[in-house]
């Protein structure tokens, strides 16, 4: 199809064409999966010269061409990467551009084994790493340091959804020659193109929606053109190419992706509100709310919202918050998101150093899935009563 005709397509017509050209494989819609590591060369010249489209499995096959072409069209990036875990395309770029003696910002809402990685692995590398609040900003010019090589953001941030300033940061940290990553999974490249405002590199758990069913684990990585060759040569070097049947089922999430963030984003927002006026709740953490602090820079910068927030339990205690949990018959408890069935699990922010947990009570975070709206209300409602008994 003619490039300039499809970029004025709707994300959904997009959606399901991009990536692969059907009458390059005989007019079947979907790519072929490729199970590979040999792949032969016609004669010793072809291979002294790895002159050929394909040379090794780990190097990239029709399967994998076909999903990062269609991550790169999403992403407007130069290059994409597919890598075994959403966790895996954190820790490879940052191996990719970090060296002992540089230092190392991160937000301190930032995905729990991100903080991990950073406190062992990148510590005893010798890379100096250091938290700042989410809500800097600008600010962030006061923080960087001659020294400073990357400037690691995600927003809105695990578990507390507060929503950076990533124009604002981005512009900071490139004026000092600082990278900017950013872990995007919550907006996915549908509600949110990192590259557009200034981020380099951009970061996906695509476990969550791009997957959308809770049975492949997967992540990508995306870079602009300043980038993309470093990183494709870490991704080379480390050897982290995932499966072909996850990159397939990957492919197949995203023909759906539009349409089903479009029911989460529908059936979160409406719940989240209903869930400010429910008894036992001190506070929803959802940006899409009109409550929350930094609703009108989400407003600014994000074209749509999706399926998980938190809220806050008005003066409950752990007992309670077990309570509510074991009492939910819909919603399963269990880590991880973005799949068709709703989850709820207590959030842990005793790890935080400057974005700490909110004073009010225990928080709980909820992932909105496909099931209708009113039976999930009722299992919410469930939950906060037998909260309310545990007194
Ligand atoms: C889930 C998640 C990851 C890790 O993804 P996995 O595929 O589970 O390793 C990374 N970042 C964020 C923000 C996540 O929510």
């Amino acid at each position: 199809m003619d490039k300039a005709n499809t970029a004025r397509q709707g994300i959904n017509t997009r959606l399901a064409h991009m990536g692969n050209d059907p009458q390059e494989f005989f007019g079947f819609v979907n790519p072929p999966v490729v199970h590979a590591s040999t792949v032969l060369f016609p004669d010793a010249k072809t291979m002294a010269e790895s002159s050929q489209r394909y040379t090794y499995g780990t190097r990239g096959t029709p399967t994998t061409d076909a999903l990062t072409n269609a991550v790169n069209e999403l992403e407007g990036a130069a290059g994409t990467i597919v890598v075994p875990s959403g966790l895996a395309a954190v820790t490879v770029p940052l191996l990719a551009f970090l060296k002992a003696g540089d230092h190392l910002l991160i937000v301190d809402s930032v995905y729990g084994p991100t903080r991990r990685f950073a406190d062992t692995m990148l510590a005893r590398l010798g890379i100096e790493v250091e938290y700042y609040d989410p809500r800097i900003g600008a600010g962030i010019a006061s923080i960087l340091k001659p020294n400073t090589r990357v400037v690691f953001t995600e927003s809105p941030g695990s578990n507390t959804f507060e929503v950076q300033d990533i124009p604002a940061i981005s512009k900071a940290s490139k004026a000092q020659g600082a990278i900017v990553m950013m872990d995007n999974t919550w907006a996915t490249p549908l509600y949110f193109r990192p590259l557009d405002h200034g981020v380099d590199i951009s970061i996906h758990a695509a476990t969550k929606y791009p997957a959308g069913h809770s049975d492949v684990l997967i992540g990508t990585v995306s870079a602009n053109a300043d980038c993309w060759k470093q990183l494709h040569e870490t991704f080379i070097t480390l050897g982290t190419c995932s499966g072909s049947d996850d990159v397939y089922q990957m492919l197949r999430g995203l023909r759906t992706m539009g349409v089903r963030l479009e029911r989460h984003e529908k059936s979160a927002l409406e719940i989240a509100g209903w869930l400010e006026a429910q008894p036992g709740v001190a506070r929803v953490l959802h940006p899409g709310l009109a409550s929350h602090p930094d609703h009108a820079l989400w407003k600014r910068d994000f074209s749509g919202s999706s399926g998980i927030f938190s809220f806050v339990m008005d003066g409950a205690d752990r007992p309670q918050a077990h309570a509510f949990l074991d009492a939910l018959e819909i919603f399963g408890l269990g880590y991880s998101w973005g799949g068709y069935e709703s989850l709820a699990v207590p959030v842990f922010l005793g790890d935080r150093v400057v974005a700490k947990a909110p004073p009010e009570g225990p928080v709980i975070r909820l992932q909105i899935g496909l099931e209708d709206v009113e039976d999930l209300k009722a299992d919410i409602e469930r939950g906060l009563l037998a909260a309310s008994r545990k007194t």
